[in-house]
C-alpha cells in the first residue's frame, strides 16, 4: 500500500473542531508528530459558532424524567425549544428509544457521576491548556444566571440543584426582580427567581479560540491536511485513513474527532454507534450598548444569551433533524423575539444567523475510548452541548490512551460499546 504525504506521523487526528484541535495540540506537546485531517479546515462546524461557555456545572443529563414530562408540550410547537421534523421522526426512533431508557433514575444518577468526573477533569485541565496555547486572556469568569418565570418553574429545578450541591458545585438562588437585577439589570420583571452559578466560565469568542489553537499547532510543526476521511483501516502496526480523493494516510494511532459525522467513520470499522445530531440555532448581534454581565439561561425556552467579543449571541434550541436537511432559520427568529421580550433594551437588529450540528449520544455522555476493533483507533466525539466545555479534559484522556497510560479518570462510562 502506498501512503500519501511527507513522512508517516505518529498520530492522525480526524476532525479539526475544538475536540480534535485540543487533542492534536496536547499530543504535539507530548512530542508526537501529528497530522490533523479535516474535510474543510479548522473549526468549520459546531466549534465555530457555539455559545462559548465552559459550562462546568452542567452535569445533569438531558435525558431525565423531567424532560420526558416537558417534551410532549415542547414538541407540539414546531418552533419550540425541542423539535423533530416529521420526515426525520421515523429515523430517529432507535435513538429516542435509547434516550428514553437513559431517563431511568439509576441511569441518570450514574450519568451525573460520570459527567461530574469529566467536568472536574476538564475544569482542572483548562487553565494549564489556556496557558500553553497562550489563550488565557480569552477566558471570562462571568458565571451564568438561570432565570425562572414562576415559583413552580423554580421549584421544579430544585432536585437538579440538590444533585449539583452533592457534587460540590457552588451556586446561589436569588428571589425577586430587585435581587435578580443585581446580577443582570434590564431583565423583564416576569422573572421571579434565578440561580447564579459562578464556576461557569466563557471564552471571548469560540471561533477565534479554535483558530488560535490551530495556528499554534501549525507554528509548532503540526501538519494540517484538507481531506474527507471515508474509511478507517486498523493495521498490525497502527491504522490508516482513506480519503474521498483516494489519498491514504497511515500512523501508529488514529483518533476520530469528527463531531456529528464520527459514527460514519466508526461504521467503516464495523461499529454502530448511535450518534445523532441536535441542531442548534443562534443569532449574533453587533456589539451595542446592552450591559450583559453574565451568561443568561432561559431554561424553559431552551436558549442562552452570551456576551462575546464579536457581539451578543442569542441561541440554543434542539432540532433532532439529521445532517442533511437545510437549516430552518425561523428557529433563530423565534429565539431572538423571545430575547427581546425578556431583555427589552436589547437591540435585535443587524444580527447574523447560524446553525450548528451538536454531536449527541442518547445518554448525554461522549464516547472517549479505543475502538473495539483496534486499540490503534481512538474515539473522542459525541459531546453534545458540552464539546467546548470538555475539550481540554477530553484531550488529556486522548493523550493518556495514545500513550497507553491509565486514563486520568474512569472512562468506562464513555466506552463506545455501552449501547
Ligand atoms: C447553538 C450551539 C451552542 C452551543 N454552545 C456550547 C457552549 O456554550 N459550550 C459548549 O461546551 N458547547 C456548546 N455547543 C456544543 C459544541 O459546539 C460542540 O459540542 C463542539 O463544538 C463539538 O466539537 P467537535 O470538535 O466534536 O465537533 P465539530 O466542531 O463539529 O468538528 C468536527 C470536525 O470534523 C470534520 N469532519 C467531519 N467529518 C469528517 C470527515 N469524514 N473527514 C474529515 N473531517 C471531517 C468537520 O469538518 C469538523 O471540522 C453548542 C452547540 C451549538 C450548535
Amino acid at each position: 500500500m502506498e501512503f500519501s504525504g511527507d513522512s508517516r506521523p505518529d498520530v492522525i487526528v480526524v476532525g479539526a473542531g475544538i475536540v480534535g484541535l485540543s487533542a492534536a495540540f496536547s499530543l504535539q506537546l507530548k512530542g508526537y508528530s501529528v497530522l490533523l485531517l479535516d474535510r474543510k479546515g479548522p473549526a468549520a462546524e459546531a466549534s465555530r459558532g457555539n455559545a462559548g461557555a465552559f459550562a462546568f456545572s452542567d452535569i445533569i443529563p438531558l435525558a431525565t424524567p423531567g424532560i420526558m414530562r416537558k417534551a410532549p408540550r415542547w414538541l407540539l410547537d414546531p418552533l419550540g425549544p425541542l423539535s423533530v421534523p416529521p420526515r426525520y421522526a421515523f429515523r430517529l426512533l432507535p435513538w429516542m428509544l435509547r434516550f428514553w431508557r437513559a431517563c431511568r433514575p439509576e441511569r441518570v444518577e450514574s450519568g451525573i457521576f460520570a459527567q461530574t468526573d469529566l467536568m472536574n477533569l476538564s475544569k482542572h485541565a483548562l487553565l494549564p491548556f489556556l496557558r500553553k496555547t497562550g489563550t488565557g486572556s480569552m477566558l471570562r469568569r462571568d458565571g451564568n444566571l438561570q432565570v425562572y418565570e414562576s415559583r413552580a418553574e423554580f421549584e421544579a429545578s430544585l432536585p437538579y440543584w440538590d444533585a449539583r450541591e452533592r457534587c460540590d458545585i457552588p451556586f446561589e438562588h436569588v428571589h425577586g426582580s430587585y435581587a435578580i437585577s443585581e446580577y443582570q439589570p434590564g431583565l423583564d420583571r416576569r422573572f421571579v427567581s434565578a440561580t447564579f452559578t459562578p464556576e461557569w466560565y466563557s471564552i471571548s469568542d469560540p471561533l477565534e479560540y479554535a483558530l488560535t489553537i490551530a495556528d499554534i499547532f501549525d507554528n509548532r510543526g503540526g501538519r494540517i491536511e484538507i481531506g474527507e476521511a471515508v474509511a478507517i483501516f486498523p493495521r498490525n502496526d497502527g491504522a490508516s485513513v482513506r480519503c474521498a480523493d483516494g489519498r491514504e494516510f497511515a500512523a501508529d494511532k488514529v483518533v476520530i474527532c469528527a463531531g456529528a459525522w464520527s459514527h460514519k467513520l466508526a461504521q467503516t470499522l464495523g461499529e454502530r454507534i448511535p450518534l445523532e445530531t441536535e441542531r442548534g440555532y443562534n443569532t449574533t448581534l453587533p456589539n451595542g450598548e446592552f450591559d450583559l454581565r453574565t451568561q443568561l439561561t432561559f431554561g424553559a425556552h431552551g436558549f442562552v444569551v452570551s456576551r462575546l467579543s464579536s457581539g451578543i449571541r442569542v441561541g440554543g434550541a434542539v432540532e433532532l433533524g439529521g445532517l442533511s436537511a437545510p437549516p430552518n432559520f425561523q428557529r433563530a427568529d423565534v429565539l431572538l423575539a423571545k430575547a427581546k421580550s425578556f431583555l427589552p433594551d436589547l437591540v435585535t437588529e443587524g444580527g447574523t444567523q447560524w446553525m450548528g450540528f451538536r454531536p449527541s449520544l442518547p445518554d448525554t455522555l461522549p464516547v472517549i475510548s479505543p475502538s473495539r476493533k483496534s486499540d490503534n483507533v481512538i474515539y473522542a466525539f459525541g459531546h453534545g452541548h458540552l464539546g467546548l466545555t470538555q475539550s481540554a479534559g477530553t484531550a488529556m484522556l486522548v493523550t493518556d490512551l495514545v500513550e497507553g497510560e491509565d486514563p486520568s479518570i474512569d472512562i468506562h462510562p464513555f466506552r463506545a460499546d455501552r449501547f
